[in-house]
């Protein structure tokens, strides 16, 4: 029996005092959460702490793991979980199902000897209400941050996050492969004209990341019938990490201007604008036999401009792993340095 918007369980649910969104339903989706007022970018729209946390991936859980979670809540989660029984307009088969549709994947956490290689999933209902989208406006930071809005977002509009990895090299054929259900989004839907040219820009940022990183993101070995660099030399000297400064500059140049055109602000467009800035400063720095000519002021500036726009991506995009492991001061030096 079809529920109505004003009788679904989910608005029993306890949102936290002044959350700045709603659930309500979302055609062709369900129920998802939409903002009750203006969200400025970077702004946290949800800290949730997890209910429980399995030291394993999502895909390693059994049954006997989900009856243990669940036996682990309390009265008052056991009354709120009764609430998402009902996953928008069906029935889950059993309360453990329901459970399995309330995990989301957490940062890898410490393993006995101190070593963050622990696979780690855990049970946030509030935070698995939101939505996917392959455009998203949000993001989860860290389960210590929460979810955090990467676009700004208007009052009304839904708060969409990205469940898949990788998926700004995916054309919408490939990512429909790793989702368990049809995504209506902009990218994604073939009655919108962006759908094609987001297709197209995708499998363009699908060829650069083989020219940059020497290997095809969907698949280990990549054959002649799925190659994404036909041409042979092209691709053996990818493989063989054999291109020059320029090149890779270049391959940035693009990577960047194709992630702008898609709007997706997310860690790999940070780490893109610096990669970009730092094949210039390269050939400013270091005089190889592949560094290639010095760069011209025009290039200079074209990196600086490039260094101006992570720094304020990095404003609002969380990234902690890229600010660890990219020194952006020194770029920031070099590129302003007179020589
Ligand atoms: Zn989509």
């Amino acid at each position: 029996m079809a529920l109505i918007a004003g009788d679904h369980p989910y608005l029993r649910l306890s949102l936290p005092e002044n959350a700045p969104f709603a659930l309500k339903p979302s055609p062709g989706k369900g129920w998802g959460c939409f903002a009750t007022r203006y969200i400025r970018r970077g702004s946290i729209i949800l800290h949730e702490q997890a209910w429980f946390i399995f030291g394993k991936s999502l895909h390693e859980l059994s049954e006997s793991d989900m009856q243990e979670c669940y036996n682990h809540l309390n009265g008052e989660q056991k009354r709120q979980f009764s609430h998402l029984g009902r996953n928008a307009r069906t029935l889950y088969a059993s309360k453990l199902d329901a459970l399995r549709d309330n995990l989301l994947p957490l940062i890898p956490g410490l393993d006995t000897f101190g070593t963050m290689n622990v696979m780690r999933c855990g049970l946030l209902p509030i935070s698995s209400r939101f939505n996917h989208s392959c455009l998203p406006n949000a993001c989860i930071a860290s389960v210590q941050r929460g979810i955090q809005a990467v676009k700004s977002i208007q009052e009304g509009d839904e708060i969409n996050l990205c469940y898949g990895n990788s998926f700004e090299v995916k054309t919408t054929e490939e990512r429909a492969r790793e989702l368990p259900f049809v995504c209506i989004c902009e990218a994604c839907n073939p009655e919108r004209n962006f759908h094609y040219l987001s297709d197209m820009r995708r499998r363009l940022l699908q060829g650069i990341y083989y020219l940059t990183r020497g290997c095809n993101i969907n698949v280990m070995h990549d054959t002649q019938e799925n190659a994404v660099i036909e041409d042979i030399t092209l691709k053996t000297r990818s493989e063989n990490s054999e291109h020059s400064s320029v090149f890779l500059g270049i391959c940035y140049h693009i990577r960047a201007l194709l992630l702008e055109a898609e709007g997706l602000a997310t860690p790999g467009l940070i780490k893109t604008y610096f990669y970009a800035a730092m094949y210039v400063t390269m050939r400013k720095f270091v005089r190889t036999s592949r560094s290639g000519p010095r760069p011209s002021r025009i290039e200079i500036l074209q990196a600086r401009n490039w260094m101006i726009k992570a720094l304020e991506v990095m404003r609002y995009v969380p990234a902690p792993d890229l600010e660890e492991s990219l020194d952006f001061e020194a770029l920031e030096q070099q590129l302003w340095s007179d020589d």
